[in-house]
C-alpha cells in the first residue's frame, strides 16, 4: 500500500514547478484552526497556487516529481553525449530519443502496429481469440503493494508471494479489459459520470476513424456495449481490496469448469504459463463473467474491441493525431487537464516505466547523499521503536496479541533511498528509432522477468518503486517497505530546519508505511507474510470496531454535494495515516529526550508538528480528477487526510480546540487504533 495515488497512470504521465524548501507556513488567520485546520495552515498557499495547465493537480509531491523529471532529463542528455556510457545508460538514451523523434513516428504512422493488427484480423474462432488474448497478458497489476488494480488487457498478471505460503511465489490473475478506469464509469448514474460516459463512445469512434477503419460509429457502439458487459461482471473497488475474498486458489484445470468460455489451455500457452499448475484468482466472479463473454459475444465485436484497445495502448508512441485524441479523452474529459504535458516530460515518464531501475541507479548516485540516507534510516528506526512502545502501552490489547504484533514489527525489512541490487536489463532490446517497439518489448521484458521468479526463492530485498518516484510503499506480504530517494527531500525532509518539521512530514510518512502492516489488510498477515489470523478474538473484535468508526468518520466527508467518500474504500490508508501521525508524534517527543521543544515564529513545538503534517498535504486537484480519485482510489483527498489530526488529543491542546469548533470530536468519538 503506497502513500499517495498516482491517478494519472492511465495517461502514462507524471510530474510542475514551484519553489522548493519551506519552513513554517503563513497561516490564514481568517479561520480558526479548530474549524478548518487545513485552510488555516494552507490558506495562503491555496490562494497563491494555480494548477499548471498541463496538470490535473498540484502539490508539493507534484513539484518534487517535476524536479525529479528535470534531473532525469539532465542525466539522459549527459549519457547521450557520453561515448563511454554503460550499456544501460545507452538504452536509456536510445529509448528516450526514439520517443522524442516525432518526425520518424509521424512517418511510420500505424506501421509499427501492423503485426498485431494482422494477428487480430486473423482471429476466426474462439481458440484463435483465446490465443491472442493470452498473448497480451502482461505483468501490469499489483494488488497489495502499489495497488495498481487497472489493466486494459482482459486479465492482469501479478507475481508475488503466495498468501498461504509466503516462502514461494504465486501467479495472481486480476480482472481487466475496460477502457475507462473503473466499472462505475459504465454503470453509475451520477450526472458527472454520465457526462464522461457520453463522451467515451465518440472517442472510440474517433480512434477507429483515425486508423481508417470503416463503420467507426457502429463499431464504437458495439465496443462500448461489450465493455459495459465487462464492467457489469467486474468486482467493485471495495471488494477488490478485501484480501480474504481474493485468496482463491484455482488449479489450471479448474478454469474450464469454473470459468467456461475462454479456451484456457490456449490462453495459458500463449501467455507463457503452460505448465503452471496453480493460480490465485483475485476476483473469481469477474474471471468467470469475462470468460463467459468470450463465448457469448460475437467474434467481430471482440476483434473491433481488440483493435481499439491495441491502438489506445500504443497511442503515446503513435503520430500526433492519436496522441491528441488520447489527451482529449483521458486527460481533458477524465481529469479536467486543459493542456498536454510537454513531450519531454512524457518522454521521461515512459522511460521511467521501461527502464526505471537503470535511471534510478544513476539518479540515486547523484541526488541522494549518504548523509541523508543515514539520517532517514535513523528516523525510520526511531519510528519503529516508537511503534513498539505504542503496542506495549495499548490498554485494549492482550499480551499474546501484543507479542505477535511486536514480532511482526521486528521483521520489517526497510529500504531507504534505493534498492541493494538492481534489475538486469541485458535481455531488453532497445533500438534507436523504434519508439513503439521499444515500449512493447519493455512490457514483455517486465512480464518475463516476473514469470522467471516462479519456482525461485523469494527475494525480500526487491523494490516495487524506483528511487526517482515521489512516493513510498509498504509490501504487506513481504513485510517490507520502500522509501525512495525522491520523497526524502525538501520540503518533506530537510536538514536545514528544526527536526519537528521533518517529524510532522516525513516522520508521519514513515509511520504511515509502517502502519500499513497493521491496517485492515496488513493486520491479517502474520510475521512470515502468511494470511493468517494471529489475533485473539476479543482483540480482533476491538480492532474491527475501531476501524469501523474510522470508516464512518470518513463516510461523512463530501467533496461534492453528489459525491461522498466511501469510508470502507479508503479505510486502510486512513488507519495508516492515523497510526502514522500518532507514532510520528511519539517519536518526535522521544527525540527531545526530556528537553522542551524550541518555539519558532511564536509557534510551540506541538503546533509546529501538526502544522507541518497539514502542510505536507497541501494540494489542489481539478474537479474531474478529484471525482476520479474518489471513485477509484484507496486514498482520501488531501484535505481529509490532513483532518486526521482530529483524532489526536495533543492537537486539541496545541490549538485550544473547543466543543463549538467544526472539527471538534468529543474524546469518545476520537478514533484510537494503534
Ligand atoms: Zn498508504
Amino acid at each position: 500500500m503506497k502513500l499517495v495515488s498516482v491517478a494519472l497512470s492511465l495517461t502514462l504521465l507524471t510530474g510542475a514547478a514551484n519553489s522548493p524548501g519551506r519552513d513554517l507556513p503563513v497561516v490564514d488567520s481568517s479561520v480558526r484552526p479548530g474549524d478548518a485546520f487545513y485552510q488555516y495552515v494552507n490558506g495562503a498557499w491555496l490562494k497563491a497556487t494555480d494548477i499548471p495547465a498541463d496538470r490535473s493537480s498540484m502539490s508539493d509531491g507534484a513539484m518534487l516529481s517535476e524536479q525529479a523529471d528535470q534531473r532525469t532529463r539532465g542525466i539522459i542528455q549527459e549519457t547521450a553525449r557520453d561515448k563511454n556510457a554503460t550499456a544501460d545508460a545507452k538504452k536509456i538514451a536510445d529509448f528516450y530519443n526514439a520517443f522524442m523523434d516525432e518526425a520518424s513516428i509521424e512517418k511510420l504512422g500505424l506501421e509499427p502496429l501492423a503485426p498485431q493488427l494482422r494477428e487480430i484480423a486473423a482471429i476466426h474462432d474462439r481458440t484463435s481469440l483465446s490465443r491472442v488474448l493470452g498473448g497480451q497478458l502482461r505483468a501490469d497489476v499489483d494488488a497489495l503493494n502499489s495497488t495498481e488494480l487497472y489493466t486494459d488487457k482482459l486479465l492482469g498478471l501479478w507475481v508475488a508471494q503466495d498468501l498461504d505460503d509466503p516462502s514461494r511465489y504465486a501467479t495472481f490473475l486480476l480482472q481487466g479489459g475496460l477502457g475507462m478506469p473503473d466499472r462505475d464509469y459504465y454503470l453509475d448514474d451520477a450526472p458527472a459520470t454520465a457526462a464522461i460516459r457520453a463522451r467515451y463512445t465518440p472517442h472510440l469512434a474517433k480512434v477507429l476513424a483515425l486508423a481508417n477503419i470503416k463503420d467507426a460509429d457502429a463499431k464504437a457502439a458495439r465496443i462500448f456495449a461489450l465493455e459495459k458487459r465487462m464492467a457489469t461482471v467486474h468486482s467493485t473497488r471495495v471488494d477488490s481490496s478485501d484480501v480474504v475474498k481474493a485468496n482463491n486458489h484455482w488449479s489450471a484445470r479448474d478454469f474450464d469448469a469454473k470459468a467456461p468460455g475462454l479456451d484456457w489451455q490456449e490462453y495459458f500457452a500463449a501467455a507463457g504459463l503452460k505448465g503452471q499448475a496453480d493460480f490465485i484468482v483475485w476476483q473469481p466472479a469477474a474471471v468467470t463473467g469475462l470468460s463467459a463473454l468470450v463465448a457469448s459475444q460475437p467474434l467481430e465485436t471482440w476483434k473491433d474491441y481488440l483493435t481499439v484497445r491495441l491502438i489506445e495502448h500504443a497511442s503515446p508512441y503513435l503520430p500526433k493525431a492519436f496522441v491528441d485524441e488520447r489527451f482529449e479523452f483521458y486527460s481533458k474529459a477524465l481529469s479536467g487537464t486543459p493542456k498536454p504535458r510537454d513531450r519531454w516530460k512524457r518522454g521521461i515518464a515512459v522511460t521511467n516505466i521501461a527502464l526505471g531501475d537503470a535511471v534510478g541507479k544513476l539518479y540515486a548516485a547523484r541526488y541522494f547523499a549518504p548523509a541523508e540516507k543515514a539520517r532517514a534510516e535513523a528516523m525510520v528506526h526511531n519510528l519503529i521503536a516508537a511503534f513498539a512502545r505504542r503496542i506495549e502501552h495499548l490498554d485494549w490489547m492482550q499480551p499474546e496479541t501484543k507479542a505477535k504484533a511486536k514480532a511482526k514489527l521486528a521483521v520489517l525489512k526497510i529500504g531507504v533511498g534505493y534498492p541493494d541490487h538492481w534489475i538486469d536489463y541485458s535481455a531488453l532490446d532497445i533500438r534507436p528509432g523504434d519508439a513503439l517497439g521499444n515500449a512493447l518489448r519493455a512490457e514483455l521484458f517486465e512480464t518475463h522477468r516476473n514469470l522467471a521468479k516462479l519456482g525461485k526463492p523469494v527475494d525480500r530485498s526487491e523494490w516495487v518503486m524506483t528511487p526517482q518516484t515521489v512516493n513510498a510503499v509498504n509490501l504487506p506480504v513481504m513485510n517490507a517497505m520502500n522509501f525512495p530517494a525522491a520523497i526524502l527531500a525538501p520540503p518533506y525532509f530537510d536538514p536545514k530546519r528544526l527536526a519537528v518539521m521533518d517529524y510532522g512530514a516525513t516522520g508521519a510518512t514513515i509511520g504511515h508505511e509502517i502502519s500499513h502492516s497493521f491496517d485492515d489488510q496488513g493486520a491479517q498477515f502474520d510475521a512470515t507474510g502468511k494470511l493468517h489470523n494471529w489475533w485473539t478474538p476479543e482483540d480482533f473484535a476491538h480492532f474491527k470496531e475501531s476501524s469501523q468508526r474510522l470508516a464512518q468518520q470518513y463516510d461523512q466527508y463530501r467533496p461534492f454535494p453528489d459525491l461522498a467518500l466511501n469510508g470502507q474504500q479508503v479505510l486502510g490508508e486512513n488507519i495508516a495515516d492515523l497510526a502514522g501521525l500518532a507514532v510520528a508524534y511519539d517519536a518526535w517527543q522521544l527525540s527531545l529526550k526530556g528537553k522542551a521543544a524550541p518555539v519558532a515564529d511564536g509557534f510551540t513545538g506541538d503546533q509546529q508538528f501538526f502544522m507541518s503534517f497539514a502542510q505536507s498535504w497541501r494540494g489542489k486537484t481539478r474537479e474531474p480528477a478529484l471525482r476520479q480519485q474518489v471513485i477509484t482510489d484507496g486514498h482520501a483527498p488531501d484535505e481529509y487526510r490532513a483532518d486526521t489530526v482530529r483524532n489526536l488529543d495533543a492537537w486539541y491542546q496545541a490549538f485550544d480546540v473547543k466543543a463549538a469548533d467544526k472539527l471538534y470530536l468529543s474524546p469518545e468519538r476520537r478514533v484510537r487504533i494503534w
